[in-house]
Formats: C-alpha cells, structure tokens, sequence
C-alpha cells in the first residue's frame, strides 16, 4: 500500500534540544505539556524523545489522553489541565494522575475518590490570577486549604496560567504575577507553577518551581516578534507535486475562479488540500502563501480544495520542479509563524489542525546529516 501523500515531518533531535534549551534557560523543573496528541505531532514518538532526554513530568489537557500517555510511561507523573472529575475521578486515582483541581466541589470528589481507594492521592490546585477560566478563585483558596476533607489527597502543586504572556510589555503579565506570590505565600511549601512557553520566555520572575511549555518545545517562540527565536522549528508539513502544466492566458484555476491568468502559466498541481490542515483561508485571493519548493519559494494560486492546492511555478527555471519534489507549506523553508500570520491564526491552530490523513514521519539524531 503506497503511503500517503502529504506528511508530517517531526525532527525528533529538535525536540529534544529545545528541551535542553528550556531546562537551561530556567534551571527550574520542565513539565512537558503534550495534550491534543503532543500538538498533533504524534503522543508516542514524542513523549519518548522528551523522557530520553530525562523529562519526567508531563501534562495533558484530558483524562483519556492521561491515560493514553500512562500507557506508554508508567512511571512518569502526569497532571491533567481539565480532567472532567466528576466522571474520572476514579481513573485518575487508580492510574496515579493528577488532576488540577480548580473550585471546592471538585476537590471534594477527588477527595472522596481517594479515600474510596483507601490510599491518598495527589493533585494540583490550579488557581485563578485573570485569565477567568478554570480555576479557583483567590477568596475560595482558604476554605479550601482549611477543609477537613483535604487530608485524603496531597496538594503537591499549585498552578495560574497566563492571559498575554506572548505580550511582554502588557500590564496583566505583572498583575498575575503579583496574584500568583500573594498566592504561593498561602499555600505553604507546596511547588508552584505559572509559565506556559511566553510565560518562561518572560524571564526569572516568571519560573517558579516548574514551568510547563508546549509550544516552544514544539518550535515556536511566541516572543519571534522581539527577538531572535530560540528554539528550533521541529515540524514541517510537505506533500508532492502530482502535475505540472501550463494554463493559457485568459483561463481561471480553482473552484470560484478566483484566479484568472494574465499571462500563460506554468502551475504545480500539489497532492494536499484542507483536509490535510492546510487552512483553505491561505488560498483567498490577496492572501499569496509562498511554499517552499527546492530552495525556492513560489506563491499559492487559486483555492485550495480539499485534496489539491495549486502553486504558480511560472517564475522557476525548467527543471526546478518535478512530479514528486516535495513542496512544504511549513518547517524550516516557511517559517510557521508566516505560514499562521497569512491564515490569520497562530502556529498552535496550524499545528493541532494538521489532519489524521497526514502521514506523521520521524526523523531521529542519527538520521541526521
Ligand atoms: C496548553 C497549556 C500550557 C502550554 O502552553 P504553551 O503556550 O503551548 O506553552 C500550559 N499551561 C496550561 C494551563 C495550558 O492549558
């Protein structure tokens, strides 16, 4: 059976090095975040690659990705961001994870799951500081810390997530800072947690005991617009050229005929469409994506369907582009930010939105050239 055509290239040994980036740059513990199948590079090879370089802690948004990545390393600790506790509570405290509580009646569930299995359980407390989403608020924070039950589980973490940390300059950045201190002091000596990758790259202040990366590890530093990126891309998405042709002047290309040639027009017909991910907003008119083909860049032309997109190769020389050369949408000839800037999102939605058609490859260190 021939592999598919479009295809996921993950550089494993980049993955790796941007964790020993992160692990320097804060001296403080890297808990790798992997939900959503480790930003839709693959759980598996990921989590691997993260524990081969001596990652022991692990975040998932969900439960059942909880459970999926327990499987694979049994003896990691694993916290879940937004576990749906009145469901899995007794999931989580039979498979050792660790859910992040966030208000009094989901403590006491997991209280109550705890001592049903007659061994005490640990948890993070995931606080609120302004991002108003999950979390417990900081009046509710006493009651809970004072509450009889708490002694069936072990708070072992206390956790705020950022709103704008991708802003460095933006107030709330110092207000949830201050929030979160003002929370850790009431906590006792339990480790605490506030980054996210903007957040680690906001400096020292920020770090804590733990901090708690996705995106960086996968490629992107939400800081790109100040400063030199420091982490390496990791993932680049590519599928084939299955024709070329020359469309005369005066024809159209694409559904909607968004597209009519001037001139006669040299097009590479390429074997991936939006439901490989590539966002079909990449292709309105205006927007011209260039791809990379060869060393070479060259503008998308007219709408991408959902299994075929077309490149205007006009300005390449003849024997620049073949049936088969690889044309990639993102990686290390068309950086992802440019790639989500023209698509009018951000790498995270690019990333997690690459499709369950796309062939997920892995290139290891000694692959390597
Ligand atoms: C997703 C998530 C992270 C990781 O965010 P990145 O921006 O990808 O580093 C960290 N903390 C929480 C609570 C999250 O939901």
């Amino acid at each position: 059976m021939p592999g598919s055509t479009a295809e996921l290239l993950v550089d494993l040994s980049a993955l790796r090095s941007n964790y020993c980036t992160l692990c320097e740059m804060t001296g403080s513990v890297v808990g790798a975040v992997v939900k959503a199948n480790a930003y839709g590079l693959g759980l598996e090879p990921v989590v691997k690659a993260l524990a081969a370089e001596g990652c022991q802690t692990f975040f998932t948004a969900y439960t059942h990705e909880a459970l999926a990545l327990r499987a694979l390393l049994p003896g990691a600790e694993i916290y879940v961001f937004s576990p749906q506790i009145f469901r899995d509570a007794a999931q989580l405290v039979a498979h050792e994870l660790k859910p992040c509580l966030y208000d009094l009646p989901s403590v006491l569930h997991f209280c109550a799951a705890a001592k049903a299995n007659g061994k005490k359980a640990q948890a993070a407390l995931h606080v609120e500081t302004g991002i108003n989403r999950l979390g417990v608020s900081a009046e509710n924070l006493d009651i809970i810390l004072a509450h009889s039950e708490l002694h069936h589980i072990e708070i072992d973490m206390v956790m705020s997530h950022l709103a704008c940390a991708d802003e460095p300059d933006h107030a709330l950045n110092a207000l949830q800072l201050s929030r979160f201190r003002d929370i850790v002091a009431r906590c006792g000596n339990v480790r605490a947690s506030l980054a996210n990758s903007a957040g680690l790259f906001l400096g020292e202040d920020y770090h804590f005991d733990l901090v708690r990366p996705g995106i960086a590890l996968f490629g992107h530093d939400p800081h790109y617009r100040h400063c030199q990126p420091r982490v390496q891309p990791v993932a680049t998405l590519q599928a084939p050229l299955g024709q070329i042709k020359t469309v005369a002047a005066g024809e159209h290309i694409g559904y909607g005929a968004t597209v009519r040639c001037d001139r006669d027009t040299t097009i590479g017909v390429i074997l991936a469409g939006y439901a490989d991910g590539i966002p079909r907003c990449l292709t309105e008119p205006g927007v011209r994506h260039h791809v990379g083909l060869g060393g070479a860049k060259v503008p998308l032309l007219g709408r991408a369907s959902m299994d075929l997109i077309t490149a205007d190769l006009t300005g390449l020389p003849g024997d620049a582009a073949a049936v088969g050369c690889q044309v990639e949408f993102f990686g290390s000839q068309v950086a992802i930010e440019t790639a989500a800037e023209n698509a009018n999102t951000i790498p995270y939605e690019i990333l997690t939105g690459v499709g369950p058609r796309v062939k997920r490859s892995y290139l290891r260190a000694a692959q390597k050239s």
